[in-house]
């Protein structure tokens, strides 16, 4: 049985594909971090409409927002400033339409998404998410949130820098591999992981396709505790090396809905959308969690 559907939180969905849908240079390695750049209206714009469709929080534009990440195109002394800007219009556009709404703020890891063997020793990872962590903190987010992991060193160094920075605001999700699940992309099993994230706000899994989350969500709801709150946030595209990433067709708005639906009863408490989920999509999900 899965948790009632009137209590299921709604997050957001994709921010960095819908800057690439809305015309936005999303290119690696800056990734999503180019909006505050050069189009932060159409970043505020992407939040107001997730908001608009009903999400209950927003994700702050951090996923490339460390400094090891900006470094790469010569921005490395603006990481702060960045961080703080992207934070800051979170907040206006939850203020503006939503002021219930949670600000939630986003951590990646420090390398490639999908790479887990390009992360950093966790030495590294532990100073560098610290260090992000506590500008969002001090900048105001609701929840620390450390997404996409696929590196079991690096997620550990990230929840452990969490329960530094941000004790009691903090939760984590988990990018699987394909196949069987409860995978990390780096071959740990998430059981390995799931017992060592003690404080954690919830436990997600995020960016694996919609299509297959159902079993991911059973899997992980068989791990951990029935009080543990489960996030799911799936994607509806693929990664592609040179242009980060390819949006489909491949699902619409009220099947991506019809998903959401079996990951609440598998175990899921908290559901969003991840790369190539839009606004339309969160208003889908909306409909069928309220009306
Ligand atoms: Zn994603």
């Amino acid at each position: 049985m899965g948790p009632d559907i009137r209590n299921v939180m709604l997050l957001d969905g994709a921010t960095g594909t819908e800057l690439d849908r809305r015309g936005v240079d999303v290119g690696l390695p800056l990734w999503s971090a180019r909006a505050m750049l050069e189009a932060p209206d159409v970043l505020e714009s992407v939040h107001r409409d997730y908001l608009s469709a009903g999400a209950e929080a927003v994700t702050t534009n951090t996923f490339r927002t460390h400094r090891r990440s900006l470094a790469k195109e010569g921005f490395g002394d603006r990481a702060e400033a960045l961080t703080r800007e992207a934070v800051s219009i979170a907040c206006r556009a939850r203020d503006a339409v939503a002021p219930e709404a949670m600000v939630l703020g986003s951590v990646a890891p420090l390398e490639d998404c999908y790479s887990p063997e390009l992360a950093p020793d966790a030495a590294t990872c532990l100073r560098e998410h610290g260090d992000l962590m506590a500008q969002l903190v001090d900048s105001g987010v609701d929840l620390v949130l450390v997404q996409t992991m696929s590196s079991a060193h690096e997620s550990l160094a990230a929840a452990q820098a969490a329960q530094e920075h941000a004790p009691e605001c903090w939760a984590i999700s988990f990018c699987l591999a394909a196949g069987d699940p409860g995978m990390l992309m780096d071959g740990t099993p998430l059981s390995d992981v799931v017992d060592r994230l003690d404080g954690a706000s919830f436990i997600g899994i995020n960016c694996v396709a919609a299509t297959v989350m159902e079993a991911q969500i059973r899997h992980l709801r068989g791990l951990v505790d029935d009080d543990v709150v489960i996030a799911a946030c799936g994607n509806v595209g693929y990664a592609d090396d040179v242009k980060g990433w390819i949006n489909t067709d491949a699902i619409e708005p009220a099947v991506y809905a019809s998903h959401t639906k079996t990951w609440i009863e598998a175990g899921a408490g908290i559901v969003g959308g991840c790369c190539g989920t839009t606004p339309d999509t969160i208003r889908a999900m909306r409909t069928l969690l309220r009306d």
